[in-house]
């Protein structure tokens, strides 16, 4: 069953000139109080109020003094989003939301619920899926977000909003959101600053630790290296999606800029910095990645690393000419790797119901068909 369920959690429109405060780092929120003419204590106050706290207006924040409260009111917005619509998968596991941005245009940011198993093991948890992105430059064959082009990056309060839009929701109905990743539209790594901007901000103001964090890269190494040297130590998930340059490079074009060689020697460094074992996203797609000589050629690549293999089972998107692996492949795949001595597993799907696949849902609720646009390969 789909159902839309508005929240009232999301702070309505305001004007479009106003940066939403979100966009500010907490030493930029302590700088912009001092010019105020207030103690920087309040910055960490304001911060509570936005990043602890159910609060959706600068009026709500009682412990501040009224001129302070005014002076936020008139120099940002409390919310850089508005929600368009929200729908819940049948099991009640997923939510999706469509949430629109000032200037128009829409993005998508998922919460999935895991329930503790039937066996009891394992802790009930939510994580929530971000978007950095309008659209997506890197254009992956089998995306959906990859077929509408790129419009633009997002803005690190429009990121956060997204998080927070679900933490909120989730403190009143637990298990809380204690997980990020930034998984949908976008590639994160392109829109570093905003992306990291945000790490920073749901480490330090929301308390998030950083090991809960996971950036995704579909292997964009300028920003793979700037992270190799970034403070905030975040889990690395790489979209790997086949072990063979050539048919990589039709996956994900911008193989062709980064090839896997280059790709993985970056992947080894950030684990010998951080010490974090590197996550692969591999798509599995009917008869064109999903066969047991490419999960041994798979396995040669990364046995001798810490890693974890994900394979991810096809959410088949219209417009687009691949289809689910057979279930006997993916169960194939899957004990070749495993039985190499490689962390494998099969991401559970959820959300189908409610086109959970990133892109899938704003391109229906824009009721356009997606387009190719800027690509991101040379
Ligand atoms: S899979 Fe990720 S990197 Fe590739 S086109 Fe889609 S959003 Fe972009």
């Amino acid at each position: 069953m789909i159902a839309s369920t508005p929240s009232t959690a999301t702070p309505a429109a305001t004007p479009v000139a106003l940066a939403p405060i979100t966009d500010l780092s907490l030493t930029s929120l302590r700088q912009v109080v001092t010019e105020l003419g207030h103690p920087e204590y309040r910055g960490d106050q304001i911060a509570a109020w936005v990043y602890r706290s159910p609060v959706g207006s600068f009026d709500e924040m009682s412990n501040l003094p009224k001129s302070l409260r005014q002076a936020l009111a008139d120099r940002f917005r409390f919310g850089a989003l508005a929600l368009e619509a929200e729908f819940v998968s049948s099991d009640g596991e997923t939510r999706k939301a469509a949430l629109r941005l000032v200037d128009g245009d829409l993005i998508e940011s998922v919460l999935m619920r895991y329930p503790t198993r039937d066996d009891g093991t394992g802790a009930e948890r939510s994580t929530v899926c971000v978007s950095t992105q309008v659209g997506c430059p890197v254009k992956c064959a089998f995306c959906a977000t990859g077929l509408m082009g790129f419009t633009r990056n997002l803005g690190t309060g429009e990121i956060m909003d997204q998080a927070l839009h679900f933490l909120r929701w989730s403190r009143a109905v637990p298990p809380t959101v204690r997980n990020v990743v930034f998984m949908g539209m976008g590639e994160p790594l392109i829109n570093y600053d905003a992306t990291m901007g945000a790490v920073a901000l749901l480490v330090d103001a929301v308390g998030l630790g950083v090991h809960r964090l996971t950036v995704s890269t579909a292997g964009w190494l300028p920003g793979m290296s700037r992270l190799i040297e970034d403070k905030y130590a975040v889990r690395l998930a790489v979209s790997l999606h086949s072990p063979d340059d050539a048919l990589r490079t039709t996956l994900v074009p911008l193989n062709k800029r980064f090839p896997l060689a280059t790709l993985l020697e970056a992947c080894w460094e950030y684990q010998a910095r951080t010490g974090r074992r590197v996550t692969f996203e591999y798509t599995l797609l009917d008869g064109v990645n999903d066969t047991p000589a490419l999960a041994r050629d798979l396995v040669a690549l990364v046995r001798r690393h810490d890693v974890h293999i994900n394979l991810i089972p096809m959410n088949p998107v219209a417009y687009l000419p691949f289809g689910a692996s057979r279930p006997e492949a993916v169960e194939e795949f899957h004990r070749i790797v495993r039985e190499a001595g490689v962390i494998c597993t099969v991401r559970r799907e959820m959300g189908r119901d409610i086109r959970a696949a990133c892109g899938q849902l704003r391109t229906e609720l824009q009721g356009r068909e997606p387009v190719r646009a800027s690509t991101v390969t040379a």
